[in-house]
């Protein structure tokens, strides 16, 4: 599904990835680790095409093409979804609508007509009860007072409902606490399938004890140095990062 190759990127003339290799199947679940300032979150917004970044050298494909010229909103309709694309508080406009006109803008790139409204509320109450996200929740505000775990459940509700080829989600360090983290792992858990993918960034092993990824991939300096299953995520949480740095040397 996403095959990475040789990616070197940079910022202000600042190299930040330096020839990353990765490739995620169908129905994986992978999960990127490594310290602060390795490249984590630099990796997940050239996915999904953020213009800041420029990239050198290297390709990324999804199914077989090459996305690396799409424009954010491209790759959107691609499949590709990454969190908190859509941070930003919006006051008058609901959950429910926010993510309707979402879904509409899709269908019309692809030159579908807007989903009948009653396909739309049958789809938003099999997603919001699957993730168990009460109607109350659904008529607010976005994003407006959000709490952590509020934030993560509209994510995880925004992915659900735009049925990601390939999701990623950026766990920042900050701010996540024990109910935002089951949020999100248990929204992974429900929500992955044979035909989609996920990548799960985090700094900490902790999330990874409510979502068990299939391949654990270490970040540092941006490349990815070190992969394996899960348990690699243990090892990281018992030994830390510098055996893996001395590894290296
Ligand atoms: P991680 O998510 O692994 O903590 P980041 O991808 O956020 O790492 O950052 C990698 C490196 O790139 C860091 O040294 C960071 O300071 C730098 N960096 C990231 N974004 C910017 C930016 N917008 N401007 C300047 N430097 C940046
Ligand atoms: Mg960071
Ligand atoms: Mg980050």
């Amino acid at each position: 599904m996403l095959k990475i190759e040789n990616l070197q990127a940079s910022i202000d003339d600042k190299s930040i990835l330096k020839g990353l290799n990765l490739e995620v199947k169908a129905g994986e679940v992978h999960a990127i680790m490594g310290p602060n300032g390795a490249g984590k979150s630099t990796l997940a917004n050239i996915i999904a095409g953020k213009e800041d970044y420029e990239v050198t050298n290297g390709s990324i494909e999804l199914d077989g093409e090459d996305i690396s010229e799409l424009a954010p909103e491209e790759r959107a309709h691609n499949g590709v979804f990454l969190s908190f694309q859509y941070p930003v508080e919006i006051p008058g406009v609901s959950v429910t609508n926010f993510i309707k006109t979402a879904i509409n803008e899709t269908r019309k790139a692809k030159g579908l007509e807007d989903m009948p409204a009653k396909d739309m509320l049958k789809m938003i109450r099999e997603k919001s009860e699957l993730l168990e996200i009460d109607r109350k929740f659904l008529s607010r505000s976005l994003n407006e007072g959000f709490s952590g775990g509020e934030k993560k459940r509209n994510e995880i509700f925004q992915m659900a409902m735009l049925e990601p080829k390939l999701a990623i989600l950026d766990e920042t360090d900050s701010g996540l606490d024990i109910d935002a983290l089951r949020i999100v792992a248990n929204g992974v858990n429900k929500l992955k399938s044979k035909d989609n993918a996920v990548i799960v960034i985090t700094h900490y092993q902790r999330l990874l004890d409510y979502i068990v990824p299939d391949f654990v991939h270490v970040l540092h300096d941006g490349k990815i140095v070190k992969s394996g299953d899960a348990s690699l995520a243990l090892e990281l949480e018992a030994k830390g990062y510098d055996w893996i740095k001395q590894e290296l040397v």
